[in-house]
């Protein structure tokens, strides 16, 4: 089963639309040669328009960090579906542990967003993993298997063709600890495997899971030579464009 990787680049509140301009033009120097990995870069709201300009008709996709599940409404400060495919772009991560932690947003709600991306074809990042306290109870499992349950309800395989899942343990994101290549391994075969029960083999065959949680370019190679791991969401060292060209091309 050959899974293009992806790796995506997750600016989270960071960089000015200049400095997001001048970040995109970096990465578009040395990346636009680059085949092996898809590569989807996916900045604040106001700057995905100047990164999409700067990219536009190279091989480095675009995405948006969040969006609202409504194509319209009254909904102040929010930005919808269409919002975002008018403007070019492919990619929306969905349910990041840092939007469910401070913005409460819910497996129920997760799954709104999710049938909206579907419905308005962005390929959705859906975002999974426990905190050190579930690991440390041994209830990992238990929460994938609860969190991908939930966020794919009413989904088809159909629908779930362009799903990518990223695996983001939260005791390892911003803090400089990784799973082990080992850990991660074993819960993407547990994510696949939930996905399997709840859609499909196929679906859950050609299923991209990412590992995201302090890859940097130092421990990359031994996470992403796992043949499980699929590629990376990297939130910090994709600020600096020299270690995240550093991270891909490892
Ligand atoms: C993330 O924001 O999804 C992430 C994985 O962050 P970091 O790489 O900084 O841990």
């Amino acid at each position: 089963m050959s899974r293009k990787p992806l790796i995506a680049a997750n600016w989270k509140m960071y960089k000015t639309p200049a400095e997001a301009r001048s970040c995109a033009e970096a990465l578009l120097k040395s990346l636009q040669d680059h085949t092996r990995d898809e590569i989807a870069i996916c900045p604040p709201f106001v700057s995905l328009s100047i990164v999409l300009d700067t990219l536009s008709g190279s091989n480095l996709a675009v995405g948006a960090q969040n969006m609202h599940f409504a194509d319209e409404g009254a909904y102040t400060g929010e930005i919808s579906p269409p919002m975002l495919t008018s403007i070019g772009v492919t990619y929306v991560i969905l349910g990041h542990s840092e939007r469910r932690q401070y913005f409460n947003e819910t497996d129920e709600l997760v799954n709104q967003k999710l049938h909206a991306a579907f419905r308005h074809k962005l390929s959705p990042i859906l975002c999974v993993g426990e905190k050190l306290e579930e690991r440390e109870h041994n209830l990992t499992e238990e929460v994938l298997m609860r969190q991908i349950e939930l966020a794919l309800r009413n989904v088809s395989p159909n629908d779930a063709s362009s799903l990518v899942i990223a695996y983001e343990p939260i005791w390892a994101i911003g803090t400089g600890k990784t799973a082990t290549p080992e850990m991660a391994a074993e819960a993407h075969l547990l994510i696949r495997s939930q996905v399997a029960r709840r859609l499909d083999r196929k679906s859950a065959d050609n299923l991209r899971i990412l590992y995201g949680g302090s890859v940097r370019p130092d421990n990359a190679p031994s996470l992403l030579n796992q043949p499980e791991i699929d590629g990376a969401l990297v939130g910090g060292a994709s600020l600096n464009p020299e270690s995240f060209i550093k991270l891909v091309r490892y």
